[in-house]
């Protein structure tokens, strides 16, 4: 199961304590992670196995619409930025929209994110 994550810059930190308190939910067999380049490359740098993607404002939210659109990517964890304004921002509506039309799992905060986790977790 392929699980997106994404973090905008002021919620990167609260990314990276959620995925390493869920490490091994997240690094067991069967699950693939990708994510947008920065986040990417954090996850990295606490060693976790992750496809990076372009970063966020280059097209990364894009890339990933587009793995979701194909069914590729199963679950997305998007802890996004409320408070911020971003360059990119037809693309995350983008990315929140294609996840409708195909009714694949989101998370935009992290008590939904665990939310989803303990629900796949459980299924297993
Ligand atoms: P980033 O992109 O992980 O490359 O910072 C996230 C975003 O801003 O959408």
């Amino acid at each position: 199961m392929e699980i997106a994550i994404i973090a905008h810059d002021d919620k990167k930190a609260e990314m990276m304590g959620f995925i390493q308190s869920n490490s091994k939910q997240l690094q067991r067999e069967g699950i693939d992670l990708i994510a947008t380049g920065t986040t990417g490359k954090l996850m990295e740098e606490l060693g976790f196995k992750v496809r990076r993607m372009l970063s966020g404002p280059l097209g990364g939210d894009a890339q990933i619409a587009g793995r979701v659109a194909e069914g590729k990517t199963k679950m997305v964890l998007f802890f996004k930025d409320p408070l911020g304004k971003h360059p990119h921002e037809p693309d995350i509506n983008m990315l929140l929209r294609v996840c409708d039309v195909h009714n694949v799992p989101l998370a935009t905060n992290e008590a939904s994110a665990q939310l989803l986790l303990d629900a796949i977790s459980k299924r297993s």
